[in-house]
């Protein structure tokens, strides 16, 4: 029985040329350190690389560095900000929560809110649930205060499902992370305005011009420039509307989160009253299918995701949800396992 994964906000499907890609850079070899011809090819590669993902963001090359994550590309930035005020939805990714303490914001009390320096991050679109932020309103309420605000959209969910649009947006800073993407795990990205000089987070030697030390992932670098090359949004509106559909037919007490707002088409999270998602997500593990829950404890235990707390959730429904989310090789016959295995679990 071959296994399906229908958690592609997790991780994605490697594209095939990029597994090509990062063993024949990898076997090429070269520190971009280095001065001699060896060097100088590993920063042929990053360079190649920056502008790959210079061109999918719709930012300029010099701009983009690179990290081992985005969640270390965003740690960055809240820590050069660290004397500022700094606001952020709730449901953001704890790649933006946990580095600091930060308030609450939404679009309506944001103006408000901006009284002096702020760092403002905001994700493009929830990995749990899909929803998508307007970012273009949180910049106009931003840019109409008085205060210097740095506004960083989290784009990590948008590479292959919306359009990016970094210097458009008017934004400050953005992150990426490879492995969302088609791209190999352990390579981020941040693109900053022209003229923003981040920080050192990590301190060593001068790479990334001084605003990440340690050696360069050469070959993982290489293989994101790739991803962002190949990336073509793709529309999953009709395995979506199948699947919620089929969901909502065999139980009718289930919620799909987030209906009515604007979504990932690839994303839908799924509350089922009176069920825990762990036995669900057995179920469908058994069955060949890979999902997630809402938000894994170090048990293996399912809590209550605090995306879906600050949506309003109650935290027992909270514990039930189930994401399925697709991506470029996901077919109609995939979801209709998923709901096979569903009815099983209804009945
Ligand atoms: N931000 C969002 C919205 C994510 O979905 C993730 C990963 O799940 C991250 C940040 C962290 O990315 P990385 O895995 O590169 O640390």
């Amino acid at each position: 029985m071959s296994f399906v994964s229908l958690d592609h906000n997790a991780t994605t499907d490697p594209f095939p040329e990029v597994i090509c890609f990062v063993a024949e850079v990898m076997a090429e070899g070269g520190n971009a350190s280095a001065v001699h011809a060896k060097g100088r090819t590993a920063t042929g590669r990053l360079e190649t690389a920056r502008r790959q993902v210079a061109a999918l963001c719709g930012g300029r090359a010099r701009d983009v560095t690179f990290f081992g994550s985005a969640t270390e590309a965003q740690n960055a930035l809240i820590a050069h900000f660290s004397d500022w005020d700094f606001l952020r939805p709730a449901t953001e990714h704890a790649a933006i929560l946990a580095p600091r303490e930060g308030v609450e914001t939404r679009l309506e009390t944001l103006e408000d809110q901006i009284t002096g320096p702020t760092l403002l991050c905001v994700a493009l679109a929830n990995n749990e649930t899909g929803v998508i932020n307007d970012v273009a309103a949180y910049v106009a309420i931003a840019r109409a205060a008085a205060p210097p605000v740095h506004i960083h959209v989290d784009a990590v969910q948008g590479p292959g499902k919306l359009p990016l649009d970094f210097t458009g947006w008017g934004i400050d800073s953005l992150a990426l992370s490879a492995h969302k993407m088609g791209g190999p795990q352990g390579v981020g990205a941040l693109i900053t305005r022209p003229g923003f000089d981040l920080k050192p987070h990590i301190v060593g030697g001068g790479q990334e011009r001084r605003r990440r030390a340690g050696t360069e992932n050469v070959a993982g670098i290489a293989g994101f420039g790739l991803a962002c090359a190949l990336t073509e949004i793709s529309n999953w509106h009709g395995l979506q509307a199948h699947l919620e559909d089929g969901l909502l037919a065999l139980n009718p007490e289930a919620q799909i989160v987030g209906q009515g707002q604007a979504r990932l088409s690839n994303t839908t999270c799924l509350l089922t009253p009176g069920k825990r998602a762990e036995t669900m997500l057995m179920q469908f593990d058994l069955a060949g299918l890979g999902l997630s829950s809402g938000s894994a404890c170090s048990s293996g235990k399912v809590g209550a995701s605090h995306v879906l707390m600050a949506m309003g959730y109650g935290e027992e429904l909270a514990r039930s949800a189930l994401r399925f989310s697709f991506g470029r090789n996901t077919t109609q016959a995939h979801i209709d396992k998923a709901l096979e295995v569903y009815g099983d679990l209804s009945r």
